[in-house]
C-alpha cells in the first residue's frame, strides 16, 4: 500500500471514475465502499457527450459502452394527448464528436468495478468499508474514521480525502453538519425494465405526459438479434402533496406494480402501451426524487465532496452521473496542475461549487421537462400543433438555455481541449 494515498470514500460512479483518474495521472489512491460486495444495482442512466469524451480518454470505450448500454440518437417530448411537443437528436447525430450513451447503471457501474480492478488491483479498492469521518490532521493530511463489516473500526492516513459517498453522504454531514434534511419536493419515481420493441428512432428517450405525471422511457441495450427486443428502462412519475414530508419507509425499495399501475391506466396509444410496458416489469423500485440543497462550498482543508455527495440532483437533466464522471476528470486536471495539494481541492472547488449547485436549483424547477409545464399551463395539456402554443424558436431557446447551463453546448464541448492532456502525470507522483 502506498504511502498517504488519496482516499476516496464510496465506490459508486464518482469514486471508481476518480480512482482511474488518479491512477492514470500516477496518484496512488485507496477507495473504501461500504457495501459487503458490488452488484449491478440500479436501471437506466444517461452518460452525456461531454461524460463519454472522459471515459473515451480513460480508455473505455465504444465496444465497453455497447456492451452495457447504446448510443442515444433522440430525445423527445410527448403531451398526453399522444402529441410531440419537442424532440431533437442527440449524441453523433446532434453533432457532438462524442456519442450520448444510455445505460444499464448496474452494468455500467460494473464496467468500472473490472476497470479499477485491473488497473489498480483488488487492494486498492476495500468493500466492506463505511468511512464514517474524519479528522485534520496538523501536518496538512487527513485520517478516514473506517468501520468495517464485522463492526471493527480503522483509520487510515491519506494525503487528501475525496467524499464520494452519494446523496446519503457522511462526508458531508460532518462537512456541514446544520445541513438542511434531503429535500423532497413531491415526485415519487417508480423505476424499471421490460424487454419490449424500441419505437421511433431504436434509441429515443421519451417523456411523455405532464410535468405532474408522466412516464419516461428509453431502451439501454441494442436490440436482441433473435427477438428484436430491447430492454426498456421506464420511469412511472407523479407528483404528491409534500406538505407533510416523504413519510413511507426508506429511499429505496422494491413495490408490487399494482402500488402504482392505476395512474397510468388508460395511458394507451397506437404507438405505446404504458399499462402493458410497466406490467411486464421484472421487478419495480420505488423512489422518491430527492436531492440536497447546495452548500457554500465542496471542501474542507484537505477534504472534497464530489458527484451526488456533492451535488445530489433530480434526474430531470439526465446528468447526475455524467458530473461525477466529469467531477473525477476536473479533480485530476486540478491535481496534474497543482499537485496532491489542497490547492488543488480548492481549484476544483472554485471552478465547479457556484455553477454545479445552480444546476442543481434548475433540475428542480423541472429542468428540460420545463417544456411540459409551459405546455400544461398555456393549453391544459391538449393541441393539435404546438407550434400554437409555444412556437419552435421558443422551444430552442429554452433548450438551449438548459444545454449550455449543464456543459451539453455542442460547440464550446467539441473545441475545448482533453480535461486531462493525453500522457499528463503529476510531477511529485510515483513514476508509471
Ligand atoms: C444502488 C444505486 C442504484 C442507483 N440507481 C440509479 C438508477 O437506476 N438511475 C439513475 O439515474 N441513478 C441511479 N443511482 C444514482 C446514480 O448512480 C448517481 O446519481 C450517480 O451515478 C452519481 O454517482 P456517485 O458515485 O456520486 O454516487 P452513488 O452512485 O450513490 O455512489 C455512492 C457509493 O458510495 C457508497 N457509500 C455510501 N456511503 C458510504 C460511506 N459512508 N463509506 C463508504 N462508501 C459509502 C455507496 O454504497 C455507493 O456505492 C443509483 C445509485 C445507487 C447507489
Amino acid at each position: 500500500m502506498a504511502d498517504n494515498p488519496v482516499i476516496i470514500a464510496g465506490g459508486g460512479i464518482g469514486g471508481l471514475a476518480t480512482a482511474l483518474t488518479l491512477h492514470q495521472i500516477g496518484v496512488p489512491c485507496m477507495v473504501f465502499e461500504a457495501a459487503r460486495e458490488m452488484r449491478p444495482l440500479g436501471v437506466g442512466i444517461n452518460m452525456q457527450p461531454n461524460a463519454v469524451r472522459e471515459l473515451y480518454d480513460l480508455g473505455i470505450g465504444e465496444t465497453d459502452l455497447d456492451a452495457v448500454g447504446l448510443p442515444a440518437r433522440e430525445w423527445a417530448l410527448v403531451g398526453l394527448n399522444g402529441n410531440d411537443v419537442y424532440s431533437e437528436p442527440r449524441g453523433l447525430l446532434a453533432g457532438y464528436n462524442w456519442p450520448q450513451y444510455a445505460v444499464h447503471r448496474g452494468h455500467f457501474h460494473m464496467l468500472l468495478y473490472e476497470n479499477a480492478i485491473e488497473r489498480i488491483g483488488p487492494n486498492a479498492i476495500r468493500l466492506g468499508c463505511r468511512v464514517t469521518g474524519y479528522t485534520k490532521n496538523a501536518d496538512g493530511s487527513v485520517a478516514a474514521h473506517i468501520e468495517h463489516a464485522d463492526s471493527s473500526a480503522s483509520e487510515m492516513q491519506g494525503a487528501l480525502l475525496i467524499g464520494a459517498d452519494g446523496i446519503h453522504s457522511a462526508i458531508r454531514a460532518q462537512m456541514h453538519p446544520a445541513q438542511p434534511p434531503i429535500h423532497w419536493g413531491g415526485a415519487i419515481m417508480w423505476r424499471g425494465t421490460t424487454w419490449a420493441e424500441p419505437i421511433r428512432s431504436g434509441s429515443s428517450f421519451v417523456g411523455l405526459g405532464t410535468h405532474r405525471q408522466r412516464v419516461v422511457f428509453y431502451p439501454i441495450s441494442h436490440p436482441d438479434p433473435k427477438t428484436g427486443l430491447s430492454m426498456i428502462n421506464w420511469i412511472a412519475e407523479v407528483t404528491l402533496d409534500n406538505s407533510e414530508g416523504w413519510k413511507r419507509s426508506g429511499w429505496f425499495r422494491e413495490v408490487p406494480v399494482s402500488d402504482f399501475a392505476h395512474y397510468f391506466e388508460g395511458w394507451t396509444w397506437d404507438w405505446l402501451d404504458v399499462p402493458a410496458l410497466i406490467g411486464q416489469a421484472h421487478s419495480v423500485f420505488e423512489n422518491p426524487m430527492i436531492d440536497r440543497d447546495p452548500v457554500p462550498t465542496w471542501r474542507d482543508g484537505p477534504v472534497l465532496l464530489l458527484g451526488d455527495a456533492a451535488h445530489a440532483m433530480y434526474p430531470t437533466g439526465s446528468n447526475g452521473g455524467s458530473q461525477a464522471i466529469v467531477d473525477a476528470r476536473m479533480l485530476g486536471s486540478a491535481i496534474v496542475e497543482h499537485g496532491v495539494t489542497q490547492d488543488a481541492l480548492a481549484a476544483f472547488d472554485a471552478q465547479l461549487c457556484g455553477p454545479i449547485s445552480q444546476l442543481v436549483l434548475r433540475n428542480r424547477g423541472a429542468g428540460p421537462f420545463g417544456l411540459l409545464n409551459m405546455v400544461d399551463e398555456r393549453c391544459g395539456g391538449t393541441f393539435d400543433n404546438i407550434d400554437d402554443v409555444i412556437p419552435p424558436q421558443e422551444r430552442a431557446e429554452f433548450m438551449a438555455t438548459y444545454k449550455a447551463a449543464a456543459g451539453f453546448a455542442i460547440e464550446k464541448l467539441n473545441k475545448a481541449a482533453p480535461t486531462i492532456p493525453p500522457g499528463a502525470r503529476v510531477r511529485s507522483a510515483v513514476p508509471a
